[in-house]
């Protein structure tokens, strides 16, 4: 496989580490975002001293000015983005007759905005260079929708709209645009839900388990080989078989 730059969004989590890993071990070169200096070399020791090399660039992906220094900074240290990994994403749930303006506007900003504000500064190298892979991580509840995550899903399925409008848009670029939908997977987003309703999930997952992260990463490195460019526009959902609609 050809050695690509990527960048993956919210690495340091649970999914984008697994995500950095698998593309790290796939021969790429990786870079992530961070926010929290500290936190982010810690986290980068770490992944060194289990033999992968993750570039750092500061940047918070809602904002579009924060986003384009990112992806400057990445561009500077490893060359023009070739792969872009969305991950990065938060949950504010709460039923929507109670939800503020704040918990929406976060929601939409950090999952859905930064879409368009880390994509946009990548995609005319992209379609200049005439081939790029940009890939979404999207949630099953942007396909089925979730009680209390009324700000979560619509984001969520907003990325849908983005991907196979953008798929259509950079087609003859040799630009694939592609989403994976995982269903629960054991982060500490997930882990976070009180156990009793941890378990009621669990009990509606066909192979009767949670997620692993690197299962999402063996998802998205799947769109990455040259083997894939006929493949654009698809949503890839990877949820232990929970949700089986589009
Ligand atoms: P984590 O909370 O473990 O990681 C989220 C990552 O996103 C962190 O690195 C975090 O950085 C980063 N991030 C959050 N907000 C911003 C921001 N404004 N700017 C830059 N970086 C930011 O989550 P997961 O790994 O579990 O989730 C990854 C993705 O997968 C998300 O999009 C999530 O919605 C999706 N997903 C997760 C599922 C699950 O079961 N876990 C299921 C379906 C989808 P920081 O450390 O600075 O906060």
């Amino acid at each position: 496989m050809n050695a690509r730059v990527a960048l993956v969004t919210g690495g340091t989590g649970g999914i984008g580490t697994a995500i950095c890993r698998r593309l790290a071990a796939n021969g790429h070169r990786v870079a992530t975002n961070y926010r929290d200096e500290e936190k982010a070399r810690q986290w980068q020791a770490r992944m060194r001293a289990d033999g992968f090399d993750v570039a750092l660039s500061r940047g918070d992906v809602s904002t579009p000015e924060d986003a384009e220094v990112m992806v400057r900074e990445v561009e500077r240290q490893l060359g023009p983005v070739e792969i872009l990994v969305n991950n990065a994403g938060i949950t504010r749930d709460g039923t929507f007759h109670k939800m503020t303006a704040y918990q929406w506007q976060d929601v939409i900003n950090t999952n859905l905005n930064s879409v368009f504000n880390v994509t946009r500064p990548v995609i005319e190298g992209m379609r200049e260079r005439k081939w790029g892979r940009i890939i979404q991580i999207s949630s099953i509840n942007g396909q089925k929708g979730q009680y209390g995550q009324a700000n979560y899903a619509a984001a969520k399925a907003g990325m849908h709209g983005f991907t196979i409008s953008l798929a259509q848009e950079n087609a003859r670029f040799g630009i694939t645009v592609n989403t994976v939908s995982p269903g629960y997977i054991g982060t500490d987003m997930v882990m976070a839900v009180p156990e009793e309703v941890r378990n009621k999930i669990v009990a509606q997952i066909p192979t009767g388990r949670l997620g692993n992260p690197d299962e999402i990463a063996y998802a998205v490195s799947f769109f990455i080989p040259d083997d894939a460019s006929w493949i654009t526009g698809a949503n890839l959902a990877a949820n232990g078989g929970q949700y089986m609609g589009w």
